[in-house]
């Protein structure tokens, strides 16, 4: 289970999600690092994708995997929206058909969901085989077949908030949506990270299937208006960003530093910057043929601890926990 949110208004379209991937069978947590988001452009849109359901197919795979997939098959991210849609859905139902035969519907569960500029409208699309992005209502076993569903602003509906997964609060939806009515823009993009963070740690434990890092993208309504960058709890010594297919994005690194990643016909997956501190945060796996992200147990609760984290999250949560709990003693 993830975490994620899709805010779109007719300016911006920001997407926010958790890092946090368990293990289907067993609820373990296998990774406080998973990469759940993907920007991309494709011949007529571009916009964001977040999941929820699958974390890590039986191969190894991220359904961000997937996406990376798709986009090195021809160019395929070169064609328009609705034909790029058909062929993540198609993709997607394909994969469930696998994991749904070997364990169950009730597992074989997935939502991809696209925010996306599309005609000068910030669109919000859905791709899942047990809910819509129109609708709240779930399936608790997850269907053969996948299906489109699109949220699109209408006179009375500009602002739409989507949420999948394990939903934030509604008092943290309507403080988006408030956010985004008074305060400046930054205020709505730290409102959905929030939104997001207080998931992992408003259920009274921080060992749950929502990860309390968010990465995030924000989409101004031109190609060239994206910035995406990464939040930690207690702070991260380097940005581990979101995957690019076939479009550049804006991290800002810290004081007065950014940095331009990617662009047109560019696949980019698992990127992380930082100073010297961040020499250990991935490292080549000759084995692998590919970089590896360093990611440790916490020596005191065992859960995953990225490398590029400050402290172990859930640590970090119970201390303040208890620190709550001895100022409510003094009141
Ligand atoms: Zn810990």
């Amino acid at each position: 289970m993830s975490s994620n949110l899709v805010v779109a208004w007719p300016h911006g379209i920001i997407c926010a999600s958790d890092r946090r991937v368990v293990d289907l069978v067993s609820g373990r947590v296998q990774t406080n690092r998973s990469t759940k988001i993907t920007v991309f452009g494709c011949s007529d849109a571009h916009g964001a994708v977040v999941y929820n359901g699958i974390g890590i197919d039986d191969n190894g795979l991220t359904p961000s995997d997937w996406l990376l997939a798709l986009g090195g098959k021809g160019n395929l991210f070169h064609r328009g929206l609705f034909e790029l849609l058909d062929l993540v859905k198609n993709d997607l139902q394909a994969r469930l058909q696998i994991i749904r035969a070997k364990y169950g519907p009730k597992k074989a569960r997935h939502t991809f969901v696209f925010g996306a500029w599309h005609k000068g409208a910030s669109a919000i699309y859905g791709i899942s085989n047990y809910e819509r992005v129109d609708d709240d209502k779930e399936a608790v076993e997850g269907s053969d077949e996948v299906t489109l569903s699109s949220f699109l602003p209408t006179p009375t509906a500009r602002l739409r908030i989507v949420t999948t997964g394990l939903r934030p609060r509604l008092t943290d939806v309507r403080a988006i949506a408030e956010a985004l009515k008074t305060g400046p823009p930054n205020r709505t993009l730290a409102s959905s990270v929030r939104a997001v963070r207080n998931v992992a740690y408003g259920r009274g434990k921080a060992t749950g299937t929502v990860g309390a890092s968010c990465q995030w993208a924000w989409l101004g309504p031109e190609r060239s208006q994206v910035w995406f960058g990464l939040d930690v709890a207690g702070g991260a010594i380097a940005q581990e960003t979101p995957n690019l297919i076939n479009i550049g994005a804006e991290v800002h690194l810290g004081g007065s530093f950014s940095a331009r990643i990617g662009g047109p016909g560019m696949l980019i997956g698992d990127t992380y910057m930082g100073d010297d501190r961040a020499r250990g945060v991935a490292r080549y796996d000759a084995a692998k043929k590919k970089f590896v992200f360093s990611e440790l147990r916490c020596g005191i609760c065992g859960a995953p601890w990225p490398a590029s984290h400050r402290f172990c999250e859930v640590c970090l949560y119970e201390k303040h926990r208890g620190k709550g709990r001895a100022q409510r003693r003094i009141v």
